[in-house]
Parts: structure tokens; sequence; C-alpha cells
């Protein structure tokens, strides 16, 4: 048996395999992005919820490439931007359910990577193996202030340290971390085969969608 990861969509109706099942990083992210694409995936919650939320995502990059799905699976996909129309971020939904399985950062994840969702249970479950710790979160300034210094103390409780923040990475790209993020990105795959689609190339063929404002209406 061949190991593969893996990310399933909340009903089942939706299940992509990754020839790469070892993620290349993981870091914790409080963007505005991130907490949208959560609650956009999470069916049923308010959107005031995107605030209200106390734990980071928890980001695992992967290769940026998935085992050809079967012609059922590819019916159930689709991609959205967030507000932006030629935004940095396309990120693929499954249909079945609305559940948000990953996204790629054209900026700077591309070619070789793109994030999966570790924590967004049961919405999505991703699968690997080898799960790297999670040494840091970014974009930290993109929560309230409060938010970020309770989950520094909750860490320091749990932990024994809180994990560095930073709070906005375009302006700390010398940190140590963010260079080694970065350096992850540019990992390419271990091995490739003609059995294998490219997030680019599986989106192509995809309806895309843009959704607008979801971040601003959780602030009224
Ligand atoms: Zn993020
Ligand atoms: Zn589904």
């Amino acid at each position: 048996m061949v190991n593969l990861g893996s990310i399933e969509c909340g009903c089942g109706g939706v299940k992509l395999y990754l020839p790469n099942p070892r993620p290349k990083f993981r870091c914790g992210c409080c963007c505005s992005d991130c907490l949208q694409r959560a609650y956009i995936g999470a069916n049923g919650h308010p959107p005031k919820a995107v605030l209200e939320r106390r734990a980071p995502i928890d980001l695992i990059y992967v290769d940026s490439f998935f085992l050809l799905p079967d012609k059922d699976t590819r019916a159930q996909l689709s991609v959205f931007r967030l507000n932006d129309p030629s935004g940095a971020n396309i990120t693929l939904r499954a249909e079945c359910c609305g559940a948000v399985l990953c996204t790629e950062n054209q900026a700077v994840h591309v070619p070789h990577s793109m994030a999966a969702f570790n924590n967004l249970e049961p919405t999505v479950v991703s699968d690997f193996f080898d799960v790297p710790e999670m040494p840091f979160h970014i974009f930290t300034a993109d929560w309230p202030e409060n938010f970020a210094k309770r989950l520094a103390d909750r860490e320091t409780d749990e932990l024994g340290m809180a994990r560095e923040q930073i709070s906005n990475p375009a302006s700390e790209m010398d940190n140590l971390h963010m260079v080694n993020l970065i350096r992850a990105f540019q990992v390419p795959p271990p091995s490739m085969s003609a059995d294998f689609i490219s997030f680019k190339d599986l989106r192509e063929e995809l309806p895309l969608e843009v959704v607008h404002d979801y971040f601003e209406d959780s602030r009224l």
C-alpha cells in the first residue's frame, strides 16, 4: 500500500489524495483570509464568528499536487477567491457540503506548495504523516490585540512558553521563522508522475466564484 496524504470534505463526498503525505512546514495563521475561509467552509456559522474564533488556523503546507481525481470527484469541485477577482489566494471547495479543502497563494506558495487546514474538523479532514511541530503564528495583526495576548497566555500555561507571534509577515521577512517558511515553499515534490495533477492544472477547468465582503460583514 502506497502512503498517501488526503483531504476529505465533511460529508465524505469528496476525498482527494496527495502523492506526498509529508507536509513541508506548519504554522498558525490569524489572517483575515484564513478566518474567512474557515467560516465559509463551516456552513451554518454566523459571519461574526470570524471575530470570535480563539484558535489560529493550523496551516500545513503540502506539495501542490494531487493524484488525478476521478470524474465524479472533479464534478464536485469548484474554486473561489475572496473579495478581489485578481487576489493572490485561490481556494478549492467541495460543492457537496461547501467544505473549504485547501488554498494556494499565487504570490508566495507557487509553484510547489499550497496550504491545507489541520484543525477544521469536522468541516474538512486533512490526513498527513509526520506533521511537523508548529513553531510560530503569523498575521496576529489581523486579530484583536487581546486575542493574541490570550493565545500567548494560554500557550504559556499549556506548553511552558508562548509561540512567537509574527504580527505582519511582510514587514518581518528577516525573521528566521519567515526565512524558513519561504524556503519551505520552494521545496519541489520528491517525485513526479503523469498520474499527478497540480492545483493549478486542476483548477483550470473548475468554475470560479468571487465571494464578497464576508469579513466586513462579520464586523457589523
Ligand atoms: Zn492565513
Ligand atoms: Zn462534502
